[in-house]
C-alpha cells in the first residue's frame, strides 16, 4: 500500500483554497465550499474522497458538502458547537480522528474568534495544520462572532505547536496581509525577505501556502503582539498606553479592517 500523504490545493471562488489531503488513491477533503471543483479535481487524479472535515459553518467553507456527500456518501467531520450541513460526526477539542484510508491522525484544537465554534485540525505525526479562517499566512480572520480576547488565545494555541507544522489556511490573502504588516514592522527582515518571495510565488500563480509555524512566528503581526516593537506601534497608532498582548493584537486587528 502506498502510504505517502500529499496535500493540494484546489482553488475555490476568487481566493479560497480546499485542501486535499491524500494519497495515490484516497483523498480527505478539508472545507469543500464548492463542490464541482472538488469533483474535477478527483477525476483528474484518480482519487476516491472518504472524508469532509470542515474548520467552520461559513458558506465558502461548507457550501459543497450536501452534494459531495449525495454523490460520495461520505463522513462529514465537523465542530459540534456549529450548525454545519451534512455533518454526521461533529468533533470537539481533544477528539483524534483517525481516517485509515489515508493512515492519518488528526486532532481538534478549538480557536474560537473568527467563528464561535471555529475549530483547526492537526496531524501531529505529517506536521500539517488546517487553520481555516483563524491563522492565516501572515494574518488572522476576522472577528466575527468572537471577542479579541478569544481569537489571540486561539493563535496562542496553535503557536505553541512544532515550528516545523505546515500551515494550510483556507484563503490566499497573503500578499495584502503582508503588506500590512510592513506596515507595522518595517524593519523586519525576514518579513521583507517573505515579501519578496510571496510576491513571485503570486506573479508565477502559485500558493503562497503552505507556510510553516516558524515563518509565522517570525513575521505574522498577530503571532509577535507579546514584542516591544509591537506594543510601541500599538501604542502610537492608538494614542494610549496598552499592558497587555492581547491589547495589543486588538488594537492590530481593528488597524488592519481599516487597512487598504
Ligand atoms: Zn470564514
Ligand atoms: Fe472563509
Amino acid at each position: 500500500m502506498d502510504t505517502e500523504i500529499h496535500v493540494s490545493p484546489i482553488p475555490a471562488f476568487r481566493d479560497n483554497y480546499i485542501w486535499a489531503i491524500h494519497n495515490r488513491h484516497q483523498a480527505a477533503l478539508v472545507d469543500p465550499g464548492d463542490a464541482a471543483p472538488v469533483r474535477a479535481f478527483l477525476e483528474r487524479n484518480g482519487l476516491t474522497p472518504c472524508a469532509i472535515l470542515n474548520t467552520h459553518h461559513h458558506h465558502d467553507h461548507i457550501g459543497g458538502n450536501a452534494e459531495l456527500v449525495a454523490q460520495y456518501g461520505i463522513d462529514v467531520y465537523g465542530p459540534a458547537d456549529e450548525d454545519i450541513p451534512s455533518m454526521n460526526r461533529p468533533v470537539r477539542e481533544g477528539d483524534t480522528v483517525t481516517l485509515d484510508a489515508l493512515g492519518i491522525r488528526l486532532q481538534v484544537i478549538d480557536v474560537p474568534g473568527h467563528t464561535a465554534g471555529h475549530i483547526a485540525w492537526h496531524a501531529p505525526e505529517q506536521h500539517l495544520l488546517f487553520s481555516g479562517d483563524t491563522l492565516f499566512g501572515c494574518g488572522c480572520g476576522r472577528l466575527f462572532e468572537g471577542s479579541a480576547e478569544q481569537m489571540y488565545h486561539s493563535l496562542e494555541k496553535l503557536a505553541r505547536l512544532p515550528g516545523a507544522t505546515r500551515v494550510f489556511c483556507a484563503h490566499e490573502y497573503t500578499l495584502s496581509n503582508i503588506a500590512f504588516a510592513l506596515t507595522v514592522e518595517p524593519d523586519n527582515a525576514a518579513l521583507q525577505a517573505r515579501a519578496r518571495a510571496d510576491r513571485e510565488h503570486v506573479a508565477r500563480h502559485q500558493p503562497t501556502l503552505p507556510s510553516t509555524l516558524d515563518a509565522e512566528l517570525a513575521t505574522n503581526p498577530f503571532l509577535r503582539c507579546h514584542l516591544p516593537q509591537l506594543r510601541r506601534h500599538a501604542e502610537f497608532s492608538s494614542g494610549r498606553m496598552v499592558d497587555s498582548a492581547t491589547e495589543v493584537f486588538s488594537i492590530l486587528r481593528s488597524l488592519k479592517n481599516e487597512f487598504r
